[in-house]
């Protein structure tokens, strides 16, 4: 779809709604206070049903991402369409000169976009599985004019199934026990083999995780040794370098209390790269996903 037929196919407020109330309720509307089945469309309005069982009035949006929005459907939409087909992601500023929304809004919009995109659920990787940390943000900063790459930076985790999905985190250290957990939270217990750089923390991790018999191979990144045979980090380390041109190039500036809807964002859309739905199944979650509160984003 391009986004000449997403505003044709889509022109007003009632397209729009036809299309969250088929992605929300697939057989037909349900309370979303008491689950009741037969809540009533009211006659007199085109949004508006009505639960007698609880004696509520809702639309398709109540208690969800959307949840209290003032913004017109059509640029809920439009905002998704636009962030799930840009492999790098799109900026608040970028979304609020498109849009002709005010920056507040656009940030606020993008985040709980991100939020709905987080609510989806992960399955544990298998098989080949690259792991690797890097740093994002902040300066190259150091005493006497020396560049010291932790100061101000924060470390990225990301594990990488070969030929299958990629997970980002935002961990506080790359001390073995953080790793470990990691490991446990996202690989399955049937893996093959884990490849990693020859980061010391990398075989207590292995240790602790507790998965018997995994293997664990290293590439030796000091020594120019990028890839000996099938042993690489590779396709972990590209994925990095597209998060990184996404902080550098799209969003210019991630705070280090929001880089994890970030994370989220980039490995959402990098898992669904190949999908012909990426648009409805973000949709999906935005119109299934509990509310995101301004205060709460902001706390
Ligand atoms: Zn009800």
């Amino acid at each position: 779809m391009t986004i000449i037929e997403l505003c044709t196919t889509f022109a007003s407020d009632e397209l729009c709604r036809e299309l969250l109330e088929r992605l929300r309720w697939p057989n037909g509307p349900v309370c979303p206070r008491c689950i009741a089945s037969n809540p009533a469309r009211l006659a007199n309005s085109t949004k508006l049903f009505y639960c007698k069982e609880c004696d509520y009035q809702f639309t398709v949006t109540a208690n969800t991402i959307f949840h209290d929005s003032h913004l017109p459907l059509i640029k809920w939409l439009t905002a998704t369409y636009l962030i799930c087909e840009s492999r790098k992601g799109m900026s608040a500023n970028q979304i609020k000169r498109t849009l002709g929304i005010s920056y507040k809004t656009a940030w606020y919009l993008c985040h709980r976009i991100r939020a709905a995109m987080a609510s989806a659920e992960k399955g544990m990787l298998d098989g080949i599985v690259e792991m690797d940390e890097t740093y994002v943000g902040g300066k190259y900063r150091g005493k006497n004019g020396q560049k010291n790459r932790l100061v101000n930076k924060e470390i990225v985790i990301g594990i990488k199934q070969r030929g299958g999905e990629l997970r980002f985190f935002k961990a506080e250290n790359v001390k073995s026990g953080t790793l470990a957990r990691y490991i446990k939270e996202d690989v399955s217990q049937d893996v093959e083999v884990v490849m990693t750089d020859e980061h010391t923390s990398y075989p207590g991790a292995i240790k602790q995780s507790g998965i018997k018999g995994l293997r664990h191979e290293t590439v030796n990144h000091f020594a120019g040794d990028y890839a000996h045979g099938d042993i690489t980090t590779n396709g972990i380390e590209s994925a990095f370098s597209l998060l990184k041109r996404g902080i550098v190039g799209s969003w210019h500036k991630v705070s280090a209390k929001h880089l994890p809807a970030y994370l989220e964002e980039m490995t959402f859309r990098f898992n669904r790269r190949n999908s012909k739905t990426l648009f409805l199944e973000t949709l999906q979650h935005m119109i299934t996903a509990d509310p995101l509160t301004f205060e709460k984003l902001t706390a």
